[in-house]
């Protein structure tokens, strides 16, 4: 007999059918035995006159009738609550232990460690299920909409050099080249740019991005998605245009929630300083869970000073200046405004984003600025430099955040709410030990230790 999902034997009152799935519950009533089992598409209770050894979480084959159930016994809070399978046969095929950690209820007073060594378990609370249905969701809604206006989604290397974007890099020693190190990217920034260099005029990929954050600061260590997007031949008001019907259309038809105000409204970095006295804000009068607040920040400061005083980029060293202000650029650095853009929604910063610098030596001159010398630059920036005297279309982008709007939308308190295998807040990954201790053997291979 073959499979039947258990959400379809709804429609085989009569019938015999062979269900698989995990018992959610047992009762033990005497003379009958009803086993809740549930397969990804619905949960049904099953009856048995005969008892047999299961425990909750055992996998099960179930032969059986189904059938409907009287008026008065029928289960309104689940789809399969007219009927039952009358069990003929029942086959273990896989036994559980019992579970280190409750599967009951939303699993936030558990320890949080515990929860991330035991993740595949974690998973399957509904909570989180459906966290990763909406991620999943989103991600082809991204997707789709940008495929019909033409971009193109093109992956980019995860073994590359530093792409500052103002945290530390993580590092992977090179064995053929001893000495010598990848890094992981921060983001695709140059990669993207130099795919306009390359006249891909529409980029678009869901990249991964690695950052090794301080633990004190408020943004998260480890890995996270952006939706990287980058265009050629555009201004700030194209991205944001395409940006805002992206997130409007992705709050109503995935999210089915409404957006605050549409068009998003755009807030200076000075009108936003003077009246939340942050870059990033709410803009709603009440805390209203079905309501996101887009705005954008614009007018950024093009830098911005560090504790310890050093200039370095508000955004990151490929942001361009506004045209109006580039002759301050030598005289009063700190007063030049760029063209960077922020998306913020509901209090958090949710994306970022700029129209790029495509002069080889207005580039440079930010370079210096920021301190760099004349061989350092070469070293660390000259393949863009290069790339761009081969002619460089003006082009521009914006990166979202994949995990910081799953927790808008979702309410969620951090990101590995929204994230199947997670690093935790000290950066350990989830069910996998690492950072772990690599073999003696390795690190020589490596030459990371004397021979
Ligand atoms: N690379 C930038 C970031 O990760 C986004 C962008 O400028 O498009 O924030």
């Amino acid at each position: 007999m073959e499979r039947t999902y258990i959400a379809q034997t709804l429609h085989q009152v009569g019938k015999s059918v062979k269900i698989f799935g995990r018992i959610q519950t047992l009762r033990d009533h005497g003379k009958v035995w009803f086993i809740d089992i549930a397969d990804e598409t619905a949960v049904v209770q099953a009856v048995s006159r005969q008892k047999f050894t299961v425990n909750p979480q055992d996998i099960l084959e179930i032969e059986g009738v189904v059938k409907k159930r009287p008026e008065n016994l029928v289960n309104k809070d689940i789809k399969t609550g007219e009927i039952e399978i009358e069990v003929k046969s029942l086959r273990i095929i896989s036994k559980s232990q019992t579970s280190p950690i409750p599967l009951e209820g939303d699993g936030r007073d558990i320890d949080e460690d515990l929860r991330l060594k035991y993740r595949y378990l974690d998973l399957r609370r509904p909570r989180l299920k459906n966290n990763l249905k909406l991620r999943h969701k989103m991600l082809i809604f991204m997707r789709q909409f940008l495929v019909s206006r033409g971009f193109i989604e093109i992956e980019t290397p995860i073994l590359t050099k530093a792409t500052p974007e103002g945290a530390r890099d993580f590092v992977v020693p090179s064995r053929l080249q001893p000495g010598k190190f990848y890094a992981l990217p921060q983001s695709p920034q140059q990669y993207k740019q130099l795919l306009m260099v390359a006249d891909f005029e529409k980029y678009f990929q869901i990249a991964r991005c690695f950052r090794d954050e301080d633990p004190r600061s408020d943004r998260a260590y480890g890995e996270f998605s952006q939706l990287d997007i980058e265009m050629a031949y555009v201004t700030q008001e194209d991205i944001l245009t395409i940006t805002e019907q992206l997130f409007k259309e992705i709050t109503e038809k995935v999210f089915k929630k409404k957006v605050y105000k549409f068009p998003f409204p755009r807030i200076t970095h000075d009108e936003a300083i003077r009246k939340y006295g942050a870059d990033k804000f709410d803009l709603r009068t009440e805390k209203s869970p079905d309501v996101l607040a887009f705005a954008f920040v614009v007018d950024f400061p093009l830098f911005e000073k560090t504790e310890e005083q050093a200039i370095s980029p508000s955004h990151h060293p490929f942001t361009a200046p506004k045209e109006e202000d580039i002759e301050l650029l030598a005289k009063n650095p700190m007063k030049v405004r760029s063209y960077q853009h922020d998306l913020v929604c509901n209090g958090l910063e949710v994306g970022g984003g700029s129209i790029r610098i495509s002069d080889p030596n207005i580039q440079r001159k930010i370079f210096k600025i920021l301190g760099h010398k004349d061989k350092e630059i070469e070293e660390k920036f000259g393949h863009l430099l290069t790339a761009f005297k081969y002619g460089v279309p003006p082009h521009g982008g914006i990166a979202p955040g994949i995990e910081r709007l799953l927790m808008v939308a979702t309410g969620e308190e951090n990101t590995r709410e929204v994230t199947a295998f997670p690093v935790s807040g000290s950066g350990q990954t989830s069910v996998m030990d690492a950072p772990s201790e690599i073999d003696e053997e390795v690190l020589k291979e490596y030459k990371l230790k004397k021979l």
